[in-house]
């Protein structure tokens, strides 16, 4: 049995009965911040693992200093209301979590000072979100991406998701998988809900985080394995949009997209056009990483043993290390 269930207002109840006014202050003006988790099952152990849980709410933090939200409870806390949410939940399957930081009150006048906040967590079953193993085809944007003088993309500002709807809407009306999104001065930015890598001469290039991108945690998980299990080096520095045309590899990383090839750009091949050698290795040690596979990286994977319904209450879930 598996439930959809939400932490909301200081407690854990199911999904439907956690219900905000109209006149919420982050319904109104988009005030609000957020984070997405994924929990990823185990076939072989019968876990969820979790992944990188106490990340994601450091940047939630850090969003949250942006939009002058407070959140009360500890790192410490956030995480524990999170994987007891997921073994309650009960899923046998992966799993989106969503993390909300919003202005609470109901209050007219798009400001940030002086208006209540609180903090929400809701679990869901989540799939694929784009074909990872077959690549996807991009299209450059027409839609900038928003510069940090109007909303900072290093905040993951619910607002600032028009931007990226706008972008992802345009490029699958257009036949295309996934947006590219150029900034303002014409720099390669990011994808609608991912960071975005190239493979030049057998390095990793990324847009430094000063080219209004997201600070990924899965950029930065994959980084790190390039680094240590693959001897890859990754510079970050400004990507024209041309170059993208002549890059031997290129991907995309995100919590929801995981590691996912692109194979084309403006209907033109990435490489040979189908997904790179550097990608797959990449897409496979990413993998295993957030199934709690490689003991390397245990520590970023939590396990969290879904709860029958029956003995759903006070569930806890295990740090579990491999190693
Ligand atoms: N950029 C944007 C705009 C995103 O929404 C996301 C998804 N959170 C990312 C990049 C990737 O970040 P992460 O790897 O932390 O999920």
């Amino acid at each position: 049995m598996s439930a959809r269930m939400a932490y909301f207002q200081g407690e854990i109840m199911p999904l439907e009965d956690a219900k905000v006014s109209i006149m919420t202050h982050a319904f109104l003006y988009g005030t609000a911040c957020f984070e997405g988790i994924r929990g990823n099952w185990n076939e072989d152990d019968g876990n969820v693992y979790v992944f990188r849980t106490l990340e994601h709410y450091q940047r939630l933090r850090m969003s949250g200093r942006i939009l002058r939200i407070d959140l009360a409870l500890s790192d410490e806390k956030l995480c524990e209301i999170t994987h007891d949410l997921v073994a309650r939940s009960g899923y046998h399957e992966d799993v989106y979590i969503r993390p909300i930081a919003y202005k609470s009150e109901e209050l007219i006048g798009p400001r940030m000072h002086n208006v209540a906040d609180d903090f929400l967590v809701f679990v869901m079953p989540f799939g694929d979100y784009l074909d990872a193993d077959a690549g996807i085809r991009c299209m450059t944007s027409t839609w900038r991406r928003v510069d940090d003088l109007g909303i900072p993309a290093r905040a993951k500002v619910n607002g600032l998701y028009v931007n990226s709807a706008l972008a992802k809407t345009e490029a699958q009306e257009n036949g295309f998988d996934e947006a590219i999104m150029l900034d303002d001065r014409g720099h390669v930015s990011e994808g609608s809900g991912e960071n975005i890598v190239i493979v030049r001469n057998g390095k990793l290039v990324t847009p430094p985080v000063a080219d209004n991108v997201l600070e990924g945690i899965t950029l930065s998980s994959v980084i790190q394995i390039a680094r240590d299990e693959l001897g890859l080096e990754t510079v970050e520095r400004s990507i024209d949009r041309s170059e993208l045309y002549v890059a031997d590899e290129c991907f995309m990383t995100g919590t929801a997209a995981h590691v996912t090839a692109v194979i084309e750009v403006d209907r033109r091949p990435v490489g040979s056009g189908a997904p790179g050698e550097l990608t797959r290795k990449l897409q496979q040690l990413y993998r295993d990483a957030i199934r709690g596979k490689n003991p390397t990286y245990a520590h970023w994977a939590t396990a969290v043993t879904p709860q029958a319904a029956s003995d759903a209450t006070g569930a806890t879930a295990r740090s579990e290390s491999l190693a």
